[in-house]
């Protein structure tokens, strides 16, 4: 069997869905788990329901969330799909007051799946394929880690491969990525991008043949061709390759994405979707490496976090474990360390839980602190390259290796 992913580009309206089902059917009579994403910006409209909800703006959500299902519908009348008869959409917004707000941004970010996944799984069905829609909240246990829920691996797996293998089981199924469920039956989320996680999970546990995503650009591309005109095709890369450059911010796979694959030595694809014979890049356990361009990635949206010792009995071990702890314990997400004899700066994401972490680190540091960041890392880099990356730009930090550059630069 195989494994599909499919992202929310590629399924953003009904000539996307149409698009999928053609790259199913050149599958053949083969066994396919398609896991796909919520529609186009589905899951971004979605949080700014909870956000809303969570402020007592009841109207504002509300009108957002009429504006999210009214998509999904004329995506459903697109496609020759009755709204209310084929699907049915979730009719009320699952948020309940009394409940933590990460608790309820998963009941409801959550919904983006199901809705993209009922609809892709009824279109196919009524285009004559044989197809099963999967609930994966009931199939992918997790603990209750809201927004960044825990996988139970073994649980799972079980539960997963006792679905797969019954007898008489449709050829396709369609699940939702990104989302899980826990075993009192709540619904969680795995982290924003995490379908591709769900991806590599699905294949481990069913041994696929390879996992593919399918997505907007031609494959692993060298640097961003949203910034870099000139950009090329990496065809082939070692799982550790992968591993680096998604931790470096490269947005094309979820970083958590290839341990389940290297464990069992699944080779990934990314192929474009809009051209879907086309090569694409793969990963696997044989890949060439290392890459042997320069490769560009932007991590953006960086702060940089200084802690300076208050007094002289600094030691810089027991102030880097100090430092860990609350990094950890605030579920900071570091990119980048730097120390020096009475200093230490961290570069990390500059998500809802650094203004916390802040404060507890200046209980026992002065603490002082740069936004509007972005970490751009080089990988492959020369002098030269590294000469033309620094022209015009602020460097707030730079660390560089032999073959490896990495700047910590103003956002212009
Ligand atoms: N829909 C989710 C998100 O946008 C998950 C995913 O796309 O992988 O974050
Ligand atoms: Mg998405």
């Amino acid at each position: 069997m195989k494994v599909y992913k499919f992202g929310g580009a590629s399924v953003k309206d009904a000539d996307g869905v149409r698009n999928l089902e053609r790259i199913v059917r050149l599958n053949g009579d083969n066994d396919l788990m398609v896991v796909v994403s919520a529609m186009g910006k589905t899951t971004n409209a979605l949080e700014r329901v909870v956000e809303f909800m969570s402020a007592g703006k009841e109207e504002q959500a509300l009108s957002q969330w009429v504006d999210i299902v009214d998509c999904h519908v004329a995506i459903m009348k697109e496609l020759g799909l009755q709204p209310g008869v084929d699907i049915r959409l979730q009719g009320e917004i699952p948020f309940d007051p009394t409940l933590p707000y990460d608790e309820n941004y998963d009941q409801i970010v959550s919904l983006g799946e199901i809705m993209s996944t009922q609809i892709i799984a009824v279109y196919l069905l009524k285009q004559g394929l044989s197809v099963e829609w999967w609930n994966m909240p009931k199939l992918l246990r997790t603990d209750d880690t809201w927004r960044e829920a825990k996988v139970d691996n073994e649980t799972s797996a079980a539960t997963i491969r006792a679905g797969w293998e019954r007898p008489n089981r449709p050829q396709i199924v369609v699940a939702q990525g990104f989302i899980g469920g826990t075993a009192d039956g709540k619904r969680t989320t795995l982290g924003r991008e995490g379908s591709d996680y769900t991806a590599a999970l699905l294949g481990n546990y069913l041994d696929a043949e390879s996992v593919t995503i399918w997505k907007d650009v031609p494959g692993i591309l060298n640097a961003d061709p949203r910034i870099e005109p000139n950009t090329v095709l990496i065809p082939s890369l070692r799982y550790q390759d992968a591993v680096e450059l998604s931790y470096s911010g490269a947005q094309i796979i979820h970083p958590k994405t290839i341990r389940p694959l290297e464990n069992k030595q699944i080779p990934l694809y990314v192929k474009p979707f809009g051209e879907p014979q086309a090569a694409g890049s793969k990963i696997a356990a044989d890949g060439i490496g290392p890459i042997d361009v320069p490769v560009y990635i932007w991590r953006k949206n960086q702060i940089l976090i200084t802690m300076r010792a208050k007094d002289f009995a600094f030691v810089l071990e027991e102030s880097l474990s100090e430092i860990f702890d609350i990094i950890q314990r605030h579920r900071l997400k570091v990119s980048l360390i730097q120390s020096s004899a009475v200093t230490i700066s961290v570069c990390v994401d500059n998500t809802r839980f650094v203004p916390a972490a802040i404060e507890a680190l200046k209980e026992h540091f002065n603490v002082s602190y740069n936004d509007h960041l972005s970490l751009l890392t080089i990988r492959g880099t020369t002098p030269q390259i590294l000469d033309s990356a620094k022209a015009g730009r602020t460097i707030m930090l730079s660390q560089t290796t032999r073959r490896t550059a990495r700047l910590v630069v103003k956002e212009q």
